[in-house]
Protein backbone atom coordinates (compact mmCIF):
# COMPACT_ATOMS: atom_id res chain seq x y z
CA UNK A 1 0.00 0.00 0.00
CA UNK A 2 1.11 3.25 -0.80
CA UNK A 3 1.45 5.99 1.90
CA UNK A 4 -1.24 7.83 0.06
CA UNK A 5 -3.45 5.27 -0.20
CA UNK A 6 -2.88 4.39 4.00
CA UNK A 7 -3.20 8.06 4.55
CA UNK A 8 -6.47 8.30 2.73
CA UNK A 9 -7.76 5.25 5.07
CA UNK A 10 -6.99 6.96 7.66
CA UNK A 11 -8.94 9.96 6.89
CA UNK A 12 -11.67 8.22 5.76
CA UNK A 13 -11.77 6.88 9.37
CA UNK A 14 -11.32 10.32 10.86
CA UNK A 15 -14.57 10.91 9.21
CA UNK A 16 -16.20 8.10 10.17
CA UNK A 17 -15.24 8.27 13.75
CA UNK A 18 -16.36 12.11 13.74
CA UNK A 19 -19.85 11.25 12.12
CA UNK A 20 -20.54 8.69 14.86
CA UNK A 21 -19.66 10.75 17.74
CA UNK A 22 -21.41 13.51 16.20
CA UNK A 23 -24.68 11.14 15.77
CA UNK A 24 -24.39 10.87 11.72
CA UNK A 25 -24.56 9.15 8.85
CA UNK A 26 -21.11 8.53 7.29
CA UNK A 27 -22.33 8.64 4.36
CA UNK A 28 -23.64 12.06 4.73
CA UNK A 29 -19.91 13.55 4.64
CA UNK A 30 -17.94 13.87 1.34
CA UNK A 31 -14.21 13.76 1.03
CA UNK A 32 -12.54 16.45 -0.99
CA UNK A 33 -9.23 15.61 -1.83
CA UNK A 34 -6.97 18.65 -2.13
CA UNK A 35 -4.27 17.61 -4.57
CA UNK A 36 -2.57 21.62 -4.62
CA UNK A 37 1.23 21.43 -5.05
CA UNK A 38 1.29 17.76 -5.73
CA UNK A 39 1.38 16.43 -9.13
CA UNK A 40 -0.82 13.86 -11.32
CA UNK A 41 0.74 10.78 -9.95
CA UNK A 42 -0.30 11.72 -6.45
CA UNK A 43 -3.64 12.12 -7.78
CA UNK A 44 -3.64 8.88 -9.66
CA UNK A 45 -2.68 7.20 -6.52
CA UNK A 46 -5.49 8.22 -4.73
CA UNK A 47 -7.62 7.19 -7.37
CA UNK A 48 -6.54 3.96 -7.33
CA UNK A 49 -7.83 3.84 -3.52
CA UNK A 50 -11.31 5.13 -4.99
CA UNK A 51 -10.93 8.87 -4.40
CA UNK A 52 -12.66 10.74 -6.97
CA UNK A 53 -13.00 14.20 -5.89
CA UNK A 54 -10.17 16.65 -5.76
CA UNK A 55 -9.65 20.06 -5.02
CA UNK A 56 -7.02 22.63 -6.69
CA UNK A 57 -6.29 26.08 -5.18
CA UNK A 58 -4.62 27.54 -8.41
CA UNK A 59 -6.01 27.63 -11.11
CA UNK A 60 -3.10 27.11 -14.04
CA UNK A 61 -1.76 24.23 -12.10
CA UNK A 62 -5.34 22.28 -11.62
CA UNK A 63 -5.91 22.87 -15.15
CA UNK A 64 -2.85 21.10 -16.03
CA UNK A 65 -3.73 18.18 -13.89
CA UNK A 66 -6.79 18.13 -14.94
CA UNK A 67 -5.71 17.38 -18.71
CA UNK A 68 -2.89 15.12 -17.97
CA UNK A 69 -5.46 12.93 -16.27
CA UNK A 70 -7.70 13.41 -19.14
CA UNK A 71 -8.68 10.05 -19.79
CA UNK A 72 -10.09 9.44 -16.83
CA UNK A 73 -12.54 12.83 -16.55
CA UNK A 74 -15.48 11.30 -16.76
CA UNK A 75 -15.17 9.72 -13.57
CA UNK A 76 -13.51 12.55 -11.61
CA UNK A 77 -14.62 15.91 -10.04
CA UNK A 78 -12.63 18.32 -10.29
CA UNK A 79 -13.40 21.71 -7.30
CA UNK A 80 -12.02 24.76 -7.41
CA UNK A 81 -11.37 25.94 -4.16
CA UNK A 82 -8.70 28.78 -4.13
CA UNK A 83 -9.57 32.80 -5.03
CA UNK A 84 -10.98 33.27 -8.61
CA UNK A 85 -9.83 36.39 -10.41
CA UNK A 86 -11.72 37.82 -13.70
CA UNK A 87 -9.35 36.88 -15.59
CA UNK A 88 -9.57 33.13 -14.93
CA UNK A 89 -13.12 32.59 -14.83
CA UNK A 90 -13.02 31.35 -18.30
CA UNK A 91 -10.65 28.52 -17.30
CA UNK A 92 -12.72 27.60 -14.48
CA UNK A 93 -16.03 27.48 -16.60
CA UNK A 94 -14.42 25.33 -18.76
CA UNK A 95 -12.57 22.69 -16.97
CA UNK A 96 -14.04 22.68 -13.75
CA UNK A 97 -17.25 20.87 -11.81
CA UNK A 98 -17.38 22.89 -8.50
CA UNK A 99 -16.17 26.45 -7.39
CA UNK A 100 -16.10 26.19 -3.25
CA UNK A 101 -14.74 30.06 -3.56
CA UNK A 102 -17.05 32.29 -4.99
CA UNK A 103 -17.72 35.94 -3.08
CA UNK A 104 -18.74 38.38 -5.56
CA UNK A 105 -21.65 38.42 -8.76
CA UNK A 106 -19.42 39.70 -10.97
CA UNK A 107 -17.60 36.07 -10.67
CA UNK A 108 -20.88 33.93 -10.45
CA UNK A 109 -21.95 36.10 -13.71
CA UNK A 110 -18.59 35.51 -16.00
CA UNK A 111 -18.94 31.74 -14.70
CA UNK A 112 -22.40 31.36 -15.73
CA UNK A 113 -21.43 33.22 -19.16
CA UNK A 114 -18.50 31.44 -19.83
CA UNK A 115 -19.65 27.61 -18.77
CA UNK A 116 -19.76 25.96 -21.82
CA UNK A 117 -23.23 24.64 -22.89
CA UNK A 118 -22.16 21.13 -23.69
CA UNK A 119 -21.65 20.94 -19.92
CA UNK A 120 -23.79 20.60 -16.80
CA UNK A 121 -24.10 23.45 -15.03
CA UNK A 122 -21.05 24.64 -12.43
CA UNK A 123 -22.07 23.38 -9.12
CA UNK A 124 -20.86 26.49 -6.59
CA UNK A 125 -20.71 27.47 -2.86
CA UNK A 126 -20.47 30.90 -1.45
CA UNK A 127 -17.14 31.38 0.39
CA UNK A 128 -18.44 33.10 3.52
CA UNK A 129 -15.63 35.26 5.86
CA UNK A 130 -17.49 34.25 8.76
CA UNK A 131 -14.89 35.49 11.44
CA UNK A 132 -14.36 38.68 9.64
CA UNK A 133 -10.59 38.26 8.92
CA UNK A 134 -9.60 41.56 7.74
CA UNK A 135 -7.55 40.00 4.53
CA UNK A 136 -9.97 37.23 3.82
CA UNK A 137 -11.77 36.20 0.79
CA UNK A 138 -14.99 35.32 1.43
CA UNK A 139 -18.66 37.68 1.57
CA UNK A 140 -19.74 38.98 4.96
CA UNK A 141 -22.26 36.96 6.63
CA UNK A 142 -24.89 39.83 5.92
CA UNK A 143 -24.24 39.48 2.39
CA UNK A 144 -24.59 36.08 1.68
CA UNK A 145 -28.65 35.78 1.59
CA UNK A 146 -28.43 38.51 -1.11
CA UNK A 147 -25.65 36.83 -3.45
CA UNK A 148 -27.01 32.93 -2.70
CA UNK A 149 -30.41 34.45 -4.16
CA UNK A 150 -28.47 35.92 -7.26
CA UNK A 151 -26.39 33.38 -7.79
CA UNK A 152 -29.56 30.83 -7.88
CA UNK A 153 -31.05 31.98 -10.94
CA UNK A 154 -28.12 32.63 -12.92
CA UNK A 155 -28.66 29.97 -15.81
CA UNK A 156 -25.31 27.76 -15.88
CA UNK A 157 -24.78 27.90 -12.47
CA UNK A 158 -26.14 25.73 -9.35
CA UNK A 159 -25.79 26.97 -6.13
CA UNK A 160 -24.87 24.11 -3.82
CA UNK A 161 -24.13 25.64 -0.35
CA UNK A 162 -21.93 27.69 1.77
CA UNK A 163 -17.76 27.33 2.02
CA UNK A 164 -15.74 28.72 4.95
CA UNK A 165 -12.10 28.80 6.32
CA UNK A 166 -12.32 30.16 10.18
CA UNK A 167 -9.28 30.72 11.96
CA UNK A 168 -7.62 28.21 13.64
CA UNK A 169 -9.45 27.77 16.94
CA UNK A 170 -7.36 27.34 20.25
CA UNK A 171 -9.77 24.11 20.95
CA UNK A 172 -12.25 21.48 19.53
CA UNK A 173 -15.35 23.44 21.32
CA UNK A 174 -14.08 26.52 20.03
CA UNK A 175 -13.44 25.17 16.30
CA UNK A 176 -17.17 24.08 16.93
CA UNK A 177 -18.11 27.15 17.68
CA UNK A 178 -16.78 29.13 14.78
CA UNK A 179 -18.04 26.37 12.00
CA UNK A 180 -21.40 26.21 13.71
CA UNK A 181 -21.63 30.28 12.74
CA UNK A 182 -21.14 28.96 8.73
CA UNK A 183 -23.99 26.43 9.38
CA UNK A 184 -26.32 28.78 11.24
CA UNK A 185 -25.96 31.25 7.94
CA UNK A 186 -26.61 27.82 5.71
CA UNK A 187 -29.71 27.34 7.90
CA UNK A 188 -30.95 30.91 7.81
CA UNK A 189 -30.75 31.31 4.14
CA UNK A 190 -32.76 27.53 3.44
CA UNK A 191 -35.19 28.87 5.70
CA UNK A 192 -35.79 32.33 3.83
CA UNK A 193 -37.45 30.34 1.16
CA UNK A 194 -35.87 32.61 -1.45
CA UNK A 195 -34.33 29.70 -3.46
CA UNK A 196 -35.94 27.52 -6.10
CA UNK A 197 -33.66 24.71 -4.43
CA UNK A 198 -32.31 24.22 -0.79
CA UNK A 199 -28.71 23.82 -0.32
CA UNK A 200 -27.62 20.93 0.50
CA UNK A 201 -23.73 21.17 0.77
CA UNK A 202 -21.67 22.76 3.83
CA UNK A 203 -17.66 22.88 2.45
CA UNK A 204 -16.40 22.99 6.01
CA UNK A 205 -13.45 21.89 7.76
CA UNK A 206 -9.56 20.58 6.94
CA UNK A 207 -7.01 18.76 8.20
CA UNK A 208 -6.61 20.13 11.45
CA UNK A 209 -10.37 20.76 12.06
CA UNK A 210 -12.47 18.01 10.33
CA UNK A 211 -13.72 16.74 13.15
CA UNK A 212 -15.17 20.40 14.76
CA UNK A 213 -16.12 20.95 11.40
CA UNK A 214 -18.29 17.16 11.35
CA UNK A 215 -19.70 18.40 14.44
CA UNK A 216 -21.17 21.44 12.96
CA UNK A 217 -22.85 20.04 10.00
CA UNK A 218 -19.99 19.72 7.35
CA UNK A 219 -21.31 17.89 4.38
CA UNK A 220 -17.64 17.95 2.48
CA UNK A 221 -14.28 18.09 4.17
CA UNK A 222 -11.19 19.34 1.99
CA UNK A 223 -8.21 17.23 3.15
CA UNK A 224 -5.16 17.97 1.86
CA UNK A 225 -2.15 17.43 4.18
CA UNK A 226 -3.59 14.42 5.93
CA UNK A 227 -3.70 12.68 2.45
CA UNK A 228 -0.79 13.75 0.45
CA UNK A 229 1.92 15.19 2.95
CA UNK A 230 3.16 18.47 4.10
CA UNK A 231 3.41 21.33 1.45
C1 LIG B 1 -5.09 23.94 1.16
C2 LIG B 1 -6.54 24.01 1.41
C3 LIG B 1 -7.22 22.96 2.06
C4 LIG B 1 -6.51 21.74 2.63
O1 LIG B 1 -5.80 22.11 3.76
P1 LIG B 1 -5.02 21.00 4.65
O2 LIG B 1 -4.80 21.69 5.93
O3 LIG B 1 -3.77 20.67 3.92
O4 LIG B 1 -5.92 19.82 4.79
C5 LIG B 1 -8.58 23.06 2.20
N1 LIG B 1 -9.27 24.13 1.73
C6 LIG B 1 -8.66 25.15 1.12
C7 LIG B 1 -9.48 26.29 0.61
C8 LIG B 1 -7.28 25.13 0.95
O5 LIG B 1 -6.68 26.16 0.36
Amino acid sequence: MTTIVSNLQLVRDRITTACIAAGRDPSSVRLLAVSKTFDAGAVAEAMSDGQRAFGENYIAEGVEKIQALQADRSSLEWHCIGPVQSNKTRLVAEHFDWVHSVDRLKIAQRLSEQRPAHLPPLQICLQVNVDGGANKSGLAPDETLELARQVAQLPRLTLRGLMAIPEPAPDFVAACALHARTKAIFDQINAAGVLPVPMDTLSLGMTADLEAAIHAGSTMVRVGTAIFGGR
